[in-house]
């Protein structure tokens, strides 16, 4: 059966009637009992004009703000879809089975989900986490909004607005205050739902949003990242009159600064007001120990473009001189208090070891440069522990990029089936060498060259390979068994703080 109709370019729509297959007309009902409800007009028009097609392109504009529309809608109905699939999945991973401690942002399922997420799509595990709470809470607690999700009526920003504020209340007034704001909620900003939200919760039931505030308080913490362009930001979670407090004196001593002749950006002048706010310069204080490992190419020291890389952060070679001048370690002696040590990395730009200057002394007249023999013990050697740090520098789990704990070199085939050796062992942060000792059904395989894959117990597979040195194509030289690096080599260098004058002359690499 089918319905004969006539579209209009001003978005009307003329039926012409409903008729069966062999030309009998039926009536509208019989047609949605043969075969369901009937698609809408702007998914009628979104069929008939596919993407890059000439009728999609010679579409007026009222007719392309309607498919706009009807796409967004079916990217809320996507999400809502979505959730119900990460529910099911959840239900195949509960937390108890698994060792793992309960994790309250994802409620009873294994901590591990997000990471198994993280795997099916780049999420990042903190995303995963999120997608994956919202996703239980409005499975199960607020079906609602869930359908109004699925009919495309708010978008996930506004599904995520009622479970961020209402799945920390008790259920009943959670559900009140769910059954007041939705009505108004597809005409609303997610911006102005969360606002009704608030004033509903403060109406109901104001010891809640006091009970938030206080759990907001022990959440608070300081954080920083790294942004575009060799810059970072830094953020702290503060109470309302403290951040504004703060503001006002940030603000109040930068203008000082400016009233005093200083012409840089006023924006500029606040963020160097708030760092000396923190390192207080102008003090005397105990020296506070820092270990930075830099890795960058010696031409790159010696003036080159090719750019570095600092506590596993890019920054341009500019950046690269500048930092380590202000540290003193240019003339690649080793600093008073601190280390020098050379990471050597073949023309593909594996490591081949880590060695001081004399260890790479030795190495050119003896047997060459190669990494530290594996050993019968299950303790991995202080050698093993440099050359794992300086290949992986970071996580090597899949889109993991945390930091490296000292402790943190992992047999990846477990000893003693799996020797303490460089080609067994790598650096898992904290958290992922937890999933690799505690988590079911996942399994890790290190292959050659250092590359690690991981396979989630739901059989998705992902490869990590260590971070390669940077450098420009073919300008790299091959170390050879038996003989230094030579100048043209440029190994990359790990020196670590230092005080010595620059002086590149001097160098014997
Ligand atoms: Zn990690």
């Amino acid at each position: 059966m089918f319905e004969q109709a006539e579209v209009y370019a001003d978005g009307t729509v003329r039926s012409l009637g409903c008729f069966a297959d062999d030309g009998r007309p039926v009536s509208r009902e019989e047609l949605v009992a043969a075969i369901g409800e009937l698609p809408s007009t702007d998914e009628f028009m979104a069929v008939m004009c596919p993407p890059g097609s000439a009728e999609r392109l010679a579409l007026p504009d009222h007719w392309v703000v309607r498919l706009v529309a009807l796409v967004e809608r079916r990217a809320a109905a996507l999400v809502a879809e979505r959730a119900d699939l990460v529910a099911q999945l959840a239900g195949q991973r509960p937390g108890e089975e698994d060792g793992g401690r309960p994790v309250p942002e994802v409620m009873d399922v294994s901590e591990w989900l997000p990471c198994e997420l993280g795997l099916v799509h780049p999420y990042g595990e903190r995303r995963a986490g999120r997608v994956i709470r919202t996703s239980l809470a409005l499975t199960s607690r607020f079906p609602a909004t869930l359908r109004l999700l699925a009919r495309g009526e708010i978008d996930e920003a506004r599904a995520e607005a009622v479970v961020d504020l209402l799945e920390p209340l008790d259920e009943q007034l959670a559900a009140r205050v769910e059954a007041l704001v939705l009505p108004r909620a597809p005409e609303q900003t997610p911006t102005s739902l969360r606002a009704s939200i608030r004033r509903c919760i403060d109406r109901l039931g104001p010891e809640a949003r006091e009970r938030r505030h206080r759990q907001a308080q022990a959440d608070a913490d300081v954080r920083w990242w790294a942004t575009e362009d060799g810059m970072a930001r830094m953020a702290a979670d503060l109470t309302l009159p403290a951040a504004a407090a703060c503001g006002e004196v940030i603000d109040g001593l930068a203008r000082q600064l400016r009233d005093g002749g200083d012409e840089r950006p006023i924006g500029q002048l606040r963020a160097e007001v708030f760092q000396d706010l923190v390192l207080r310069p102008w003090t005397e204080r105990p020296g506070v120990g820092v270990s930075l490992v830099v890795h960058a190419p010696l031409s790159t020291l010696a003036g080159g473009d090719e750019p570095a890389d600092v506590d596993g952060h890019p920054v341009s070679a500019a950046q690269c001189r500048e930092l380590l001048d202000r540290v003193g370690a240019l003339d690649l002696h080793r600093p008073g208090g601190g280390t020098l040590e050379f990471a050597v990395h073949d023309d593909a730009g594996h490591l081949v070891a880590v060695a001081t200057r004399r260890g790479l002394e030795r190495g050119a007249r003896r047997a060459g440069l190669r990494p530290p023999p594996p050993t019968t013990a299950y303790r991995p050697t202080q050698g093993h522990r440099r050359f794992g740090q300086v290949r992986d520098r970071r996580c090597r789990h899949p889109h993991c990029n945390r930091r490296v704990g000292r402790t943190d070199l992992d047999h990846v085939r477990p000893w003693p089936h799996g020797r303490t050796a460089c080609d067994n062992l790598c650096c898992p942060c904290r958290r992922h060498h937890r999933l690799k000792t505690h988590a079911r059904g996942w399994r890790f395989r290190l292959l050659p060259g250092g590359r690690l894959e991981v396979a989630t117990p739901s059989g998705i597979t992902r490869v990590t390979d260590p971070p390669r040195v940077l450098r420009e194509a073919g300008s790299a030289v091959p170390v050879r068994s038996g003989a230094p690096p030579g100048a043209a080599g440029d190994p990359a260098m790990a020196p670590r703080g230092g005080d010595a004058p620059p002086d590149l002359t001097g160098c014997p690499f």
